[in-house]
């Protein structure tokens, strides 16, 4: 069987559907999944295998039989956990076939064939009776179906039909609650991953001032999750406005409730300030009494509690539609309103109590602005950086002339609002999709441009004179930054798209960015690694057929794929210099022949080399560069600083190399990069 894989096409800026065979799925989603996230969460598995002993010794003290139902059984671990704490048996459901095939053998490895019986099946699918997958209800029920949000990965629906048909009434369930929190709080970062804030462009004849439309200011955007290590986070980059307040709980042992509802709680303001952002996290309860707890919260909540790194739950970033001033020891009203697989959230000024119990809660938010749908929402943090647009400023003020006659390429950008504030004569802006280009539009008219700058609805390649009213274009401008980019490389389809208008380009013209460059650096991750890392023995549990399922399919492709991941979540180290790989220069085409480079770079570090990281720089003019990736190295710790706006390429050394003394490094890294130009694909391989 074939199955169609959407994929980035660095070529056309487009995302293009490749036939693939059915196991390229398959070894994506191994390769990729977080299982080994999961294995390796050591306070997660601990508190699993805890309070399902509790459960079992609840159950058998009754004098019944412990039977569980596990749904999402995954490698089989917690059923193998309450089949050693003495449970007479084990439904072990797994929807996903290649996981259910090494639950059997994980479970046979491990000496438990007779006492777990492996369904594949999607839960809500499963029979019970003499002739059934089950043989009778189960009175345990154990799960790990939970995502950052608590629900996003269906928990709710699958409990409410769990009750309904494959566990006993008064069963014991591990966990046995979850509980939501959350606290108010003001942050211009996070508040900046949302709106458009005031861009403000120093021109000859005095400042001026990018503004949203309207339609934009007052939009409740996407209700997509912002899921983030909020530990990353440091506290100086919002201010609490509120207690850490219980939102709701859910018990998993009664009968659970999936369909649409809300919960409202009081809170008071500690501080005044602007409210914006909800942060929003959840523990699990292993057990009833509440002593057995898993715990998503962020540092700052139990400061003296050790915080475990995990990559498979984060924290929220909920935003609120409009943000809502607030006076110290003012009274508001949260609502938290959910469907049966997301949340999303409204502040409310405290009325009367019957006022405000009378309101109705907010429907899902729809973005109705449609820049929600162009920007995500690192994008409208890089837009929001007054930095980054200063650089771009300057820069353009060196290029621009009177009589400039100037082009942008890039999805949704403000360049050419720059350029035109900046003195170009004329300003043409390519948009390839119908959004972006009802987005620019409506930023056009909220700033009175409209006559000043001409939006083209078309792809490079389709230009014609006609487009830019038979004039050659003296200054081509990109961030580059373009929507269907998943790598830092595949924004040089600006290179590809400068190569497709050649013909509407002055001879003289002026490229901005001028040139680009590929910069790799090897670094010790402090916790990233382990999303990749083989487990071996997970709580006593011998799971290598998984660190081998994962293996093969890393492998799966001749050559190995870098990935990317915003560091800025992520710390780690430098164990060499930054060094610039490729360049890439935009003033002439796209050569037809490969650009490869081979090299090395010297370990200056003791430390485990992980992998290696790979970014873009920009070149804007020959003064003027753009890092997409390193901003800087810390002198202390050799810890790297990362653009935050940005995903940077981990490329994951197949074998780590650990070094206590420098003695024992490997001096040197070497590797080879290539860019096929056909395809806009960086190859790439390391040795060590
Ligand atoms: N229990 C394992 C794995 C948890 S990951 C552990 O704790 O380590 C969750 C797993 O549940 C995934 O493998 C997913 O495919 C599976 N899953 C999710 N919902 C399911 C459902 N309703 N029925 C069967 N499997 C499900």
């Amino acid at each position: 069987m074939k199955t169609f894989c959407g994929r980035a096409n660095p070529t056309t800026g487009a995302i293009e559907w490749f036939e693939e065979d059915e196991d390229y799925d398959y070894h994506q989603e191994i390769a990729r999944s977080r299982y080994a996230d999961m294995l390796h969460d050591k306070d997660r598995n601990m508190k699993y295998y805890q309070g399902i002993r509790a459960a079992v010794s609840r159950v058998r003290e009754r004098g019944e039989k412990a039977i569980v139902l596990d749904i999402g059984t995954g490698t089989g671990l917690l059923s193998m956990m309450a089949a050693s704490a003495g449970a007479d048996f084990c439904y072990a459901i797994e929807v996903f076939k290649p996981m259910a095939n090494a639950a059997v053998k994980i479970v046979e490895k491990n000496g438990f064939g007779d006492k777990i019986k492996v369904i594949n099946k999607h839960s809500t699918e499963v029979t019970v009776g003499p002739d059934g997958d089950m043989h009778c209800r189960a009175n345990i029920l154990v799960t790990e179906l939970f995502d950052t949000e608590l629900i996003g990965e269906g928990a709710l629906p699958t409990y409410e039909h769990a009750h309904k048909y494959l566990v006993q009434e008064g069963c014991e369930a591990v966990p046995h609650r979850a509980t939501v929190y959350v606290q108010l709080v003001e942050s211009k970062r996070m508040w900046s991953w949302n709106k458009l804030f005031p861009v403000h462009v120093e021109a000859e004849d005095g400042e001026k001032v990018i503004v949203s439309p309207s339609e934009m200011e007052n939009c409740p955007g996407v209700s997509s999750v912002c899921d983030i290590q909020l530990n990353q986070v440091p506290s100086s980059d919002f201010t609490v406005l509120s207690d850490v307040v219980t939102m709701f709980s859910v018990d998993f042992s009664k009968p659970v409730k999936s369909a649409s509802t809300y919960y409202r709680v009081q809170l008071e303001a500690v501080k005044s300030g602007k409210a914006q952002v909800v942060l929003s996290w959840w523990d699990i309860d292993m057990d009833p009494s509440g002593r057995i707890k898993c715990t998503m919260a962020p540092y700052w909540v139990n400061p003296t509690a050790a915080v475990q790194w995990r990559d498979h739950w984060m924290q929220c970033v909920y935003f609120l539609p409009t943000e809502e001033p607030v006076l110290q020891g003012e009274k508001l009203y949260l609502t938290a309103s959910r469907d049966e697989y997301s949340l999303w959230y409204k502040l409310q000024k405290a009325r009367g109590e019957e006022e405000t119990k009378a309101d109705v809660p907010v429907e899902c938010p729809v973005c109705r602005c449609q820049a929600h749908l162009l920007w995500n929402r690192s994008r409208f943090g890089e837009l929001n950086d007054q930095n980054r647009t200063r650089q771009y400023v300057r820069s353009l003020r060196k290029v621009l002339k009177t009589d400039s006659v100037c082009l942008c390429i890039s999805d949704g950008s403000l360049l050419p609002v720059l350029a035109h504030y900046l003195g170009a004569k004329q300003v043409f802006t390519v948009e390839n999709s119908a959004v972006s280009c009802s987005v620019m539009e409506k930023f056009l008219k909220a700033n009175n441009l409209e006559d000043k700058i001409k939006i083209l609805e078309a792809r490079p390649e389709s230009l014609t004179s006609a487009h830019l009213e038979d004039k050659k274009v003296s200054v081509l401008v990109g961030e580059p930054f373009f929507t269907t980019s998943l790598l830092p490389w595949h924004n040089l389809y600006f290179w590809y798209a400068r190569t497709a208008v050649s013909s509407h380009l002055a001879s003289n013209v002026t490229v901005l960015p001028q040139s680009a460059s590929l910069h790799m650096m090897i670094v010790e991750f402090q916790d990233l690694w382990r999303i990749r890392s083989p487990c071996g023995i997970c709580e006593g549990f011998d799971v290598q057929t998984m660190d081998e399922m994962i293996k093969n399919s890393l492998n799966f492709r001749e050559s190995k794929e870098a990935e990317p991941h915003p560091l800025w979540e992520y710390p780690c180290k430098s164990l060499s210099d930054p060094q610039e790989v490729l360049t890439f220069d935009f003033r002439e085409t796209v050569p037809e022949q490969c650009q490869s480079t081979e090299g090395s770079v010297n370990i200056i570090r003791k430390g485990r080399s992980h992998g290696a990281v790979l970014w873009m720089e920009y070149h804007l003019t020959a003064d003027t560069s753009i890092s997409t990736g390193l901003m800087k190295i810390s002198n202390e710790k050799e810890h790297c600083e990362w653009n935050p706006h940005c995903k940077q390429a981990v490329y994951f050394f197949s074998s780590v190399i650990e070094s206590e003394a420098l003695s024992d490094l490997p001096s040197t890294v070497t590797y080879a990069i290539s860019l096929d130009t056909k395809t806009g694909e960086i190859a790439m391989d390391f040795k060590l």
